[in-house]
């Protein structure tokens, strides 16, 4: 499905934010299947200021005079045992794996949506103090983060008793992910959503750093890369070190357009341009990286639906063409999505909850309370089933 080929580029971008100076590097078992050459600036992608925008991404590509000089890298059987909890109230309240759960691997999985990380709650954003709870929530009540590509590749190995759960954070934003410079070394900032994470991983170390990044690599306002030309401090060649950062300490990336463009408005060419210029500039970033996923602007589709996860962009200055591929298609709502064991598990359309005032805890209520959501039965070779007997006879009953 995927080729392996060597991808070599030479980017001469010029005007374009998301343009690169250079890179090059072997490329195996890459999503991008040819070689390319970027030049921009050329004005085929300008902005998209009209319609109402819901979201929180100004979309207007800003001209920027001269590029970002960047220097970065080169990324069964069924298994019914376990006792029965009598009601639907959380069984799991220290973090530890709770044997009482009942291993469930056909249940549903919360793929939870995030944007902003920053100092007040909204539609778009999380405020810090309560990004944290809900770490401290989801672990309490018995949830590890992973990765869409485990989920995909069904390697949802944790303990007995405990569910996984994927974190997306979309936009790319400062907020996210923001680095201060301390005497010429960078760290990263502990206000910044990432900064959080890894604090609380200190203290929770089964809480591993898995969550997808849905990137913007074009966009103003520092949606570009987790920010750039001095936007909250962020300078422009800091972009393609965050970016493998992520990709080198186990969070996953994923392909959001290249500035959040509204894909239902635009003609098939201009929405694999959006696409395809997005995963080359992920591509210059972690060098051979293979993107599993992509997530639609405002959750809305092309109107060739099937672009959003297949196509491919040519370069009209070069002649070259950069071509993608990925199985799994975000949208921006629609619950807790299906197992992967699940014959009906659809990662092309896959469902994510808005983390909007209390939507995770009344989310994990409800999947205790109906016993349909995913929890593991230790056992990566068994693929725990509910007990048959059970779901077909108690119609209604909290488990
Ligand atoms: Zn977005």
């Amino acid at each position: 499905m995927y080729r392996s080929i060597l991808l070599s580029f030479v980017i001469a971008a010029t005007a374009c934010k998301v343009g690169a100076n250079s890179a090059s590097a072997a490329n195996t078992n890459a999503t991008l299947t040819t070689s390319v050459s970027v030049a921009s600036g050329t004005g085929t992608i300008t902005s998209d200021t009209s319609g109402a925008t819901t979201g929180p991404i100004p979309t207007t590509q800003g001209a920027a005079p001269g590029s970002p000089a960047n220097t970065g890298g080169a990324e069964g059987a069924s298994n019914t045992s376990g006792s029965l909890t009598a009601t639907g109230t959380p069984s799991t309240q220290s973090g530890a794996a709770n044997p009482n759960r009942v291993p469930n691997e056909m249940g549903r999985i919360m793929v939870l949506e995030y944007h902003l990380i920053t100092d007040h709650n909204a539609d778009y954003a999380r405020e810090r103090g309560q990004f944290r709870k809900d770490l401290e929530l989801l672990y309490s009540r018995g949830y590890r983060p992973v990765n869409m590509s485990d989920v995909l590749d069904k390697k949802l190995d944790l303990p007995r008793g405990l569910s996984p759960v994927v974190f997306v954070f979309d936009d790319a934003s400062p907020e996210q992910f923001r680095y201060i410079d301390n005497n010429g070394k960078l760290e990263i900032d502990p206000t910044s959503g990432i900064g959080i994470w890894l604090d609380f991983k200190k203290t929770h170390p089964d809480w591993n750093n898995k969550a997808v990044f849905c990137l913007l690599s074009g966009a103003s306002a520092g949606h570009n890369f987790f920010g750039d030309r001095g936007i909250q401090g962020q300078k422009s060649n800091w972009r393609f070190r965050k970016v493998k950062w992520l990709a080198d300490n186990g969070f996953e990336l994923c392909d959001h357009t290249l500035w959040h463009a509204q894909l239902n408005k635009y003609p098939d060419a201009f929405v694999q341009e959006q696409i395809a210029r997005n995963a080359l500039a992920i591509d210059s970033a972690v060098p051979g990286y293979k993107i599993r996923s992509m997530a639609l602007p405002q959750g809305l589709w092309p109107k060739n639906r099937a672009l959003a996860s297949k196509g491919s962009w040519t370069n009209p200055k070069t002649g070259k063409t950069v071509s993608y591929s990925w199985p799994v298609v975000f949208e921006v709502a629609g619950g807790p999505m299906r197992s992967p064991y699940d014959p009906a598990f659809n990662p092309g359309m896959t469902p994510r909850i808005q983390v909007i005032g209390n939507a995770i805890e009344s989310m994990i209520n409800k999947l205790e309370q109906s016993s349909n959501m995913y929890i593991s039965d230790g056992n990566p070779s068994v693929v725990a089933r509910p007990a048959a007997s059970l779901t077909a006879a108690t119609p209604g009953v909290k488990r």
